[in-house]
């Protein structure tokens, strides 16, 4: 069965060597030294071995069972989420005021990395009821905090979004769940919501659920939605528990991957709700929810590719199959293990420099929210928000293709479930369809992100790349990143030229290559990370550090990334620069 451990070096390095952490003015940040993030990283990864990734083939085996309305989660998963609790992991990065530990959403994602490559499924119950806590925390009002943010923060209850409907899922103004006033100023909230996450479970005594809805008078279209608050279990003026309210659970959804986590269909009879931020702005609202929740669907991505890559790389140390061939490097054995052959080569490093490269990503992507959140940066709030479509996109696309890559390390062990390496695969692929599936992400990209502003933000990422460039003029250490660096930022610059040529013309040319131009603008984050990784590395073996191994090998992987992974850029401009004319040639029915 797979195994589990938190990748804490490498970790502390993009917090210590690459963020520098303590020496930033983002306030919270000069308490997060090194001894205190190994500390708190190092205690996340001994649950994560210990009690989480046990559970994780237990969850996938056994998945969530619905009897006379009440989902029964897999056997394990009632104690982990109390151990999860009692040991304060709901609370890390929420507010004091409501009972958190007021840690940075850095920490709280690099935890959260950790927590999701151990079980995936089993960590969306918390996922989804810090969502729920960031939307009522930036929309509630002092009642609603107070009633449900202590609750949320400590998991006793958790949080659902319900957004899908089913005639509706992209496309939200076809929105048909309705929510009629009364006069105590509550809503009564009336149809049906599917794929609804963790929507019900044994694992808390409430649920609270957030619910899109439309109220008279919104108008057509998505404009008009509103978010309400519906819980499970109706809350009595003194915070204890009263009546059911009227909405169950109908059916659970048998599914390819994440079978530990409750995706159900929700039916909201009449159900008491209350109004979450203004009406009919719901749709503001829940994107609070929804850019935390696509950052954190974008960390799956690569979470999962991390847990796969650990064990492919064991089994391709362990597995003697063939013989080097530049001589045998096992001659007492039998044959070579199969990390000899310069194929398998080929695929761990694709997996360790994709892994690494989306860490980096990640964690600077949750440094750009802390400091909007707690610095008000209005420029890191929008390239943050520039980021998220290619985070969540390109991540989860490229998590899923390493997974794949993992069990292929694992030949015909890797398809039998047995070696558990087809879960790795089957969770991830989740990733790319919920939050919003990939083609919308890069609809969002391409046809609302880049003009946001006036171009503002893209072109402060443009700005940023050429800056990293030049700073690496004229260093031959630096010269293998710098370069292909510049070249794919041309690149994505020429590919943006075309959509505002050719876009206004024909529209159709535009959206043909969305999907090309967030792959290539994720290799250009990744290149851009990989660039100040090396730096980073170089400036660590300077100063005389002692873990020479890791900085070197950081160093090589890098390289890698730029020389092999990089050049896909070309392909994705020559993709995008052939216009719509192929893709749309075909009428529908030649198809
Ligand atoms: C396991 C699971 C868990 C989920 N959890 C939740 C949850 O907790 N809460 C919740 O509300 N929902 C949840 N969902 C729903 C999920 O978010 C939706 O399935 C997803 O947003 C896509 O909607 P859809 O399935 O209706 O696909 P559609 O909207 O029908 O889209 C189908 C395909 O068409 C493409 N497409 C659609 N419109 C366009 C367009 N204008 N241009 C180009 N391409 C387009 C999409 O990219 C997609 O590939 C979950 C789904 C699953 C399977």
């Amino acid at each position: 069965m797979p195994t589990y451990t938190a990748p804490v070096k490498d970790m502390q390095f993009l917090l210590h060597n690459v963020l520098k952490v303590t020496g930033s003015d983002t306030p919270g940040y000069s308490d997060l030294d090194e001894g205190f993030t190994a500390a708190v990283l190092e205690e996340a990864g001994k649950v994560a071995s210990d009690v989480l990734a046990p559970l994780n083939a237990v969850g996938d085996r056994e998945g969530c069972v619905l009897e006379n309305g009440v989902v029964r989660t897999p056997k394990g998963f009632d104690a982990a989420f109390k151990a999860m609790k009692d040991g304060g992991w709901t609370a890390l990065d929420c507010d004091p005021e409501y009972g958190g530990q007021g840690l940075p959403y850095l920490m709280g994602s690099a935890v959260g990395e950790i927590f999701v490559s151990a079980n995936m499924a089993f960590n969306m119950y918390q996922g989804l009821t810090h969502g729920a806590y960031s939307a009522i925390h930036t929309h509630g009002t002092e009642d609603q905090k107070a009633t449900y943010l202590p609750k949320l923060v400590s998991c006793d209850w958790t949080g659902t979004m319900n957004l899908t409907e089913p005639h509706c899922g992209t496309d939200l103004g076809l929105m048909r769940t309705k929510a009629e006033p009364q006069e105590d100023g509550s809503y009564l909230i009336t149809g049906q919501k599917i794929f609804i996450s963790a929507g019900e479970h044994d694992l808390a005594e409430n649920i609270i659920h957030l619910v899109l809805a439309k109220a008279p008078g919104g108008g057509e279209g998505s404009k008009g939605i509103s978010l309400f608050i519906v819980p499970k279990v109706l809350v009595n003026e003194d915070g204890s528990l009263g009546a059911r309210n009227s909405l169950s659970c109908g059916k659970i959804e048998e599914k390819m991957g994440i079978h530990g986590n409750a995706t159900c269909v929700m039916n909201y009879d009449g159900a008491r709700g209350w109004l979450l931020g203004d009406l009919h702005k719901g749709m503001r609202a829940m994107f609070t929810m929804m850019n935390e929740a696509r950052l954190g669907v974008g960390l799956q991505g690569y979470a999962q590719a991390e847990a796969a890559y650990q064990n492919a790389l064991a089994y391709a140390k362990d597995r003697l199959q063939g013989r080097a061939v530049t001589g045998a490097e096992n001659p007492s054995g039998p044959a070579d293990p199969l990390i000899v052959h310069p194929d398998i080569r080929r695929n761990l490093m694709e997996q360790k420099s994709f892994v690494e490269g989306a860490r980096a990503l990640t964690f600077w992507a949750a440094h750009l929210i802390d400091r909007s959140v707690r610095q008000g940066d209005a420029a890191a709030e929008g390239l943050v928000s520039l980021m998220i479509p290619v985070i969540k996109g390109f991540q989860t696309d490229k998590g899923f293709d390493m997974a794949v890559q993992a069990q292929q390390v694992f030949g015909g062990h890797g398809y039998i479930e047995e070696w558990g390496m087809s879960q790795f695969a089957r969770d991830a692929r989740i990733a790319m369809i919920y939050e919003g599936a990939n083609g919308v992400q890069a609809l969002d990209l391409v046809g609302r992100k880049l003009a946001q502003d006036g171009g503002k933000h893209v072109m402060a990422f443009f700005e940023m790349v050429k800056a990293e460039c030049k700073a690496h003029d004229g260093d031959d250490r630096m010269t293998g990143f710098a370069e292909p660096l510049k070249v794919a930022s041309k690149q994505l610059q020429q590919a943006g030229m075309f959509f505002m040529q050719s876009g206004m013309k024909n529209p159709n040319a535009a959206l043909s290559g969305s999907y090309d131009f967030m792959h290539l603008m994720g290799h250009v984050c990744l290149g851009l990370m990989w660039t100040r990784m090396a730096k980073a590395a170089y400036e660590a073996l300077d100063a005389g550090h002692a873990d020479r191994d890791y900085l070197e090998a950081k160093i090589a992987t890098g390289r890698f990334y730029m020389a092999r992974q990089l050049p896909a850029c070309a392909m994705h401009l020559a993709r995008i620069e052939s216009g719509a004319e192929t893709v749309m040639a075909l009428p529908a029915e030649a198809f």
